[in-house]
């Protein structure tokens, strides 16, 4: 049986190292560390990503406001809100919660964001910086798989990292972050037209899902012994849960942990992780927007 990788414990740490240096910032600053959150719209997981995030962030001493906007909401107006917010000396972070509805130019907003305020580490200077090995604000979500992978000892260097998913949120930035010198892994990322997937998988020493479908990856897919992390958030039927669905990863869980050994679970692995990279950055940002 696989050792679980408890995402929750690892980022409960994080946030209280991040605290600490929030409490310092504030002391050295005279102000707390500043995140504002932009919603548009009603999408319901959204919604409770937002206030997962904010009350994260409010809880580790940050000033975190959520400014939700109606899913009409022009996208000029968008992009002045955003003016506002990078005009604005007293906000470190500010994060544009995606997707955005369909009339909005996403790639626009990301671009519209001040680098230095790119908490999301989506604006193209910023993933420039990241795949040059240079210091930058990484996306939450692969920093968090980076971190959860450091913090409980998984040999990188190395070793073949196998990316399932190429997106520019996870996939392609986890990519850049596991061949940087210092993790030093061998990558390969695969997508939907990849050839043969299951057998480059099976020869994964760290093998990270993060396609979007339950339970994709199989036992046979994994390697003995294996790292797995799943990155998957998916809603699957569940009429025993009051609310009608559960969450499931992009892993089989229950065949795999018989296999691999050390996996992510989901709830509880990558997702955590993911705030708790947000709350570093924006205490990361107010740092060297300080230091300017
Ligand atoms: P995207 O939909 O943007 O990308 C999915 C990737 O998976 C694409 O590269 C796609 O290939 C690939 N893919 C899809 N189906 C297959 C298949 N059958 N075989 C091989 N590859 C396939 O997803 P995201 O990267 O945004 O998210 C992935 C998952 O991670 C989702 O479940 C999402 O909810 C979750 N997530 C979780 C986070 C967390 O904090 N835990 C944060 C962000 C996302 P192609 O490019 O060829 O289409």
């Amino acid at each position: 049986m696989a050792e679980i990788i408890d995402g929750t414990a690892v980022a409960a740490a994080v946030r209280a190292e991040v605290a600490q240096d929030a409490a310092a910032f504030q002391r050295e600053h005279g102000r707390r560390p500043a995140l504002r959150v932009v919603l548009v719209g009603e999408h319901a997981a959204s919604q409770s990503y937002v206030r997962a995030k904010a009350r994260a962030a409010g809880e580790a001493g940050i000033d975190a406001e959520t400014l939700a906007r109606p899913a009409d909401l022009s996208e000029r107006d968008l992009l002045a809100l955003i003016a506002r917010l990078n005009a604005d000396d007293g906000v470190d972070g500010i994060l544009v919660q995606l997707p955005l509805p369909d009339h909005v130019d996403e790639g626009a907003v990301i671009r519209a964001v001040d680098p230095a305020k790119d908490v999301d580490g989506f604006h193209p200077e910023n993933v420039g910086r990241l795949v040059l090995g240079e210091p930058t604000l990484e996306p939450c979500t692969p920093a968090g798989i980076v971190e959860l992978l450091r913090r409980t000892g998984v040999e990188t260097s190395g070793a073949h990292a196998v990316v399932l998913g190429r997106s520019n949120i996870v996939g392609k930035p986890l990519a850049s972050l596991l061949l940087r010198r210092g993790l030093d892994a061998t990558v390969t990322v695969c997508h939907s037209r990849t050839r043969d997937l299951p057998a480059l998988a099976r020869q994964a020493d760290v093998l990270v899902a993060a396609i979007g479908r339950a339970g994709f990856v199989t036992a046979d897919m994994v390697k003995p012994g294996a790292a797995v992390v799943d990155v998957g958030i998916n809603r699957v039927d569940d009429a025993s849960r009051e609310r009608g669905y559960r969450l499931v990863g992009d892993v089989d869980f229950d065949a795999v942990a018989d296999v691999a050994g050390a996996i992510t679970p989901v709830p509880g692995g990558v997702g955590p992780m993911t705030i708790a990279m947000l709350l570093a950055n924006t205490v990361e940002a107010a740092r060297r927007r300080a230091a300017v």
